[in-house]
């Protein structure tokens, strides 16, 4: 589909500076709220084909659900038929079949996008922009020259991308980004993944999955040191016994390239080691993108991290230049981004813009998967906070029992004196489905008394979350209460 295009020239209330789901939610609430918008962005698939939908659509959080839910299915399959009283034979991986569905829903969706700019009257551009001073843009299509976009308001929605190590540069084959770890043709035999965080979690599932003998090098002692540390350990132990090999403390400190494997030297407190992989996914974090994208003259800062500098309303240094998502501070997540991106298009119409930074969730789509929503009990500790704490196991859930899903908790915390909930803290079924409930009732401020009396319906994980808010005053009626 060409760029869409929309008449009166290069003069635009708006323009929006990548279209990621922070930029491209930016530029249709802008384009909702009557404003003239255009849309720039850089991305191109592997082909050169252009897209809108930033990493998230095209190299991230979609292919990665799709692969995610395929080696889900193909696992139970092998593992829990068996139980249901199912008998199918040996289930066998055609990874072709796997990838083209995986790379269908990525371009439905980013048809999707184009079609919604439509809808919406906001012009697509596909190509690189710049920023000039006095809110000018130079949009450069991609394999065409240069024109000059005028703009009352510019927003930086320009994302991030994977950060290198220097002793293991990415080579598209063997050495492999995030993107180039949804792509694998064939499922090795032996996948080394540097990082333990999201993406090395949630990529290392889907390819342990599909067969590959995974082993995850974290140079942190603790296991996901971000979340809260009852509901890390109960869901180490659970990748444990699925056989994700997560190796804590572990320092990379080089990786040699021998014709057949790969061999990662590292170091723990027992010492000096090295591991032999066919393939390494380095996922130790992102940066903020802001490469070729700034005139110096432009008069926007950025932090010592390289982030581009904002108020708590995504101004930035420069007047009428917002910046959202990814680029700025604060979790690198694509909601965040969105949400930031309403906030912006609202406050340059006029109206009212919020952003609550403290409720913000976070999904881990592993099996089981993570999930939570405000403080860990780590952080209320250090806070000195004085707190209540009620968890429920899935194991007493009828409905995880029926799905043959029932390891794992729900963990929530609230203020003693208060009982207003200060966070939600889930690993288990549909946790990523579930924790928005929580997310619900935190932006109400709502106690667990709130949660107590409130019907859940039965048999559903919720129930789960609502015994849990029930535990806080020892009252769950399906758990002894301690
Ligand atoms: P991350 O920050 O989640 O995890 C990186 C991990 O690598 C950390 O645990 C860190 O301790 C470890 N690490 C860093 N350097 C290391 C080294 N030299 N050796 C061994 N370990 C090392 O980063 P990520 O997993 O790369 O993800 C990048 C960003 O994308 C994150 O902000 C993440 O939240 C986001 N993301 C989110 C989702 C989701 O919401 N489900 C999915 C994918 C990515």
């Amino acid at each position: 589909m060409p760029p869409t295009e929309n008449s009166g020239g290069n003069r635009y209330d708006v323009v929006v500076i990548g279209g990621g789901p922070a930029g491209y939610v930016a530029a249709i609430r802008a384009a909702q709220n009557g404003l003239r918008v255009a849309c720039i962005d850089a991305w191109q698939g592997r082909d050169g084909t252009p897209a809108f939908g930033g990493t998230c659509l095209n190299a991230g959080c979609i292919p990665s659900k799709a692969l995610l839910e395929s080696s889900e299915l193909y696992h139970r399959a092998t593992t829990e038929f068996v139980s249901h009283g199912i008998r199918v034979g040996r289930p066998e991986i055609d990874l072709v079949t796997m990838q083209a569905r995986k790379t269908a829903i990525v371009r439905q969706f980013s048809g999707g996008i184009q079609a919604l700019f439509k809808a919406n009257g906001v012009t697509g551009l596909f190509g690189r922009g710049h920023l000039l001073p006095g809110n000018k843009v130079r949009y450069t299509p991609h394999g065409g020259g240069p024109q000059l976009l005028e703009a009352e308001h510019v927003i930086i929605a320009t994302g991030s991308t994977p950060v290198e190590l220097a002793f293991a540069p990415f080579d598209g084959e063997r050495i492999l980004d995030s993107w180039g770890a949804l792509d694998l043709t064939e499922v090795p035999a032996r996948l080394g993944v540097i990082g333990g965080g999201v993406i090395g979690l949630e990529l290392g599932s889907v390819w342990g999955r599909l067969g590959a003998q995974v082993t995850i090098l974290e140079a942190m002692e603790r296991f996901l040191f971000m979340a809260d540390g009852q509901i890390a350990r109960d869901a180490q132990r659970q990748f444990r016994k699925q056989g994700l090999d997560i190796r804590l403390g572990a320092r990379v400190s080089g990786v040699e390239r021998q014709a057949s494997a790969l061999t990662v030297s590292y170091e723990d407190g027992q010492g000096q080691h090295l591991l032999e992989v066919d393939r390494l996914i380095v996922a130790v974090g992102r940066r903020p993108e802001t490469a070729g994208l700034l005139d110096p003259l432009a008069g926007v800062k950025l932090t010592d991290r390289g982030l581009i500098e904002v108020d708590s309303e995504c101004r930035t240094s420069a007047p009428n230049v917002w910046a959202v998502g990814d680029v700025v501070r604060g979790p690198m997540l694509a909601h965040k981004g969105s949400e930031e991106g309403v906030m912006v298009a609202d406050l340059i119409a006029g109206h009212h813009g919020h952003m609550n930074y403290e409720v913000i969730p976070s999904v881990i789509y592993t099996a089981p998967e993570i999930a939570w929503v405000g403080q860990t009990e780590e952080q209320l500790k250090a806070a000195g906070a004085v707190y209540k704490v009620g968890t429920f196991n899935f194991a007493a859930s009828g409905r995880a029992r029926a799905l043959e899903q029932s390891a794992g908790l729900v963990k929530v915390l609230a203020d003693t004196a208060t009982d207003r909930i200060l966070g939600v803290h889930i690993v288990g079924p549909m946790a990523g489905e579930l924790i928005g409930e929580a997310v619900l009732a935190m932006e109400f401020q709502a106690s667990t008394e709130d949660l107590q009396r409130t019907i859940h319906a039965h048999p559903t994980l919720t129930e789960a979350l609502h015994e849990a808010a029930l535990a806080c005053d020892r009252r769950a009626i399906h758990a002894i209460n301690h």
